[in-house]
């Protein structure tokens, strides 16, 4: 049995939609939505990150900007990039990959990207919105589970949600979206973490089990209730034997929880893909709302 939410299949499903409309503006004469990506330094997995969203930027037909800057580039320098890139009328949406280098403060770099243009929606403005059930742009990875949810016609309504992990990217947004009154929302919703009592048996009441820890096959069959919907988040490169030497290894033990759930995301080809459908429908979400302010430029 095929149990797998294929996320790369969903999102060439949703991204064929945004291709669409972005189609429907261009027709218009107007510019499509044109998102910009920061990255600083030479991390390997942030730059792969960074191809990945400008070839899925192109496919969809979006113009795409990357601005790389060296590992040495100093907080005022990043700043002053930001601010150029807030203040281009012709640019809706900006992203800065992180991690940063350790000597750039992470949470000062993501207050000043204007929150009309975070479309990964980690700005405090957006937090804010969605902690009040109010959000313009939700987070990324959050909203692309949504949209995977929603891809598969799996209703969370009523169910009881467990998530691994109360990061601002993953865990605590999702935890606030998934219990929110919406379409795949309205679920009853248990946060985990690190000093959880009794995790395993809080996972085993899960009819809906999203682990996003970074730890490596941590989810074992008997933490799963049988029938279970499972959604791997996380991503951790561990060592393998291939030419690369490496590979992404997801937080559950999928080759065993498979058996037991009705659904489950792999890794990859799962939550990834999706994270990267929800960056670009938020940037076209952006893109419209500005042409709807009469914004043309
Ligand atoms: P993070 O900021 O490191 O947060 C990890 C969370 O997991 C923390 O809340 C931590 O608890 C909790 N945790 C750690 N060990 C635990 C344990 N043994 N039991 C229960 N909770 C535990 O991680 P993140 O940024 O959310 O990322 C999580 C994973 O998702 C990573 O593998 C990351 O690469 C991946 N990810 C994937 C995507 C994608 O698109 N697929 C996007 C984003 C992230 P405390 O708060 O108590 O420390």
């Amino acid at each position: 049995m095929d149990n797998r939410l294929r996320g790369k299949i969903a999102s060439e499903a949703i991204r064929q939609r945004i291709k669409k409309d972005v189609e429907l503006i261009v027709g218009h004469g107007d510019r499509p939505p044109h998102l910009s990506a920061i990255l600083v330094g030479n991390d390997g997995a942030s730059k792969s990150y960074v191809n990945a969203k400008e070839k899925a930027c192109e496919e969809v037909g979006f113009l795409s900007t990357i601005i790389r800057l060296p590992e040495n580039t100093s907080q005022n320098e990043l700043i002053e990039h930001i601010t150029k890139i807030n203040e281009n009328d012709k640019i809706d949406g900006l992203i800065v990959q992180l991690p940063l280098p350790s000597h750039i403060d992470e949470n000062m770099i993501n207050s000043k990207i204007s929150p009309n243009k975070d479309v990964d929606g980690f700005h405090d403005v957006n937090m804010g919105r969605l902690a009040k059930g109010n959000a313009f742009i939700n987070p990324a990875t959050p909203y692309g589970i949504l949209l995977l949810l929603e891809h598969y016609n799996l209703s969370v309504e009523g169910k009881h949600v467990v998530v691994l992990g109360r990061s601002n990217i993953v865990g605590r947004p999702l935890s606030i979206l998934l219990s929110e009154n919406h379409a795949f929302g309205n679920a009853t919703v248990t946060l985990c973490h690190s000093r959880t009592k009794n995790l395993k048996e809080w996972c085993q009441k899960a009819d809906v089990l999203v682990a996003a820890i970074g730890k490596p096959y941590f989810v074992t069959a008997d933490m799963v209730k049988e029938g279970a919907v499972v959604i791997d988040v996380g991503t951790t490169r561990i060592e393998a034997d291939n030419e690369r030497g490496w590979k992404l290894a997801g937080d559950v033990n999928y080759t065993e929880v498979k058996e037991k759930a009705s659904a489950i995301t792999p890794v990859p080809g799962g939550v990834g893909p999706m994270t990267i459908t929800g960056l670009l429908s938020n940037t076209l979400l952006v893109r419209k709302s500005r042409l709807e302010q009469g914004n043309s430029a």
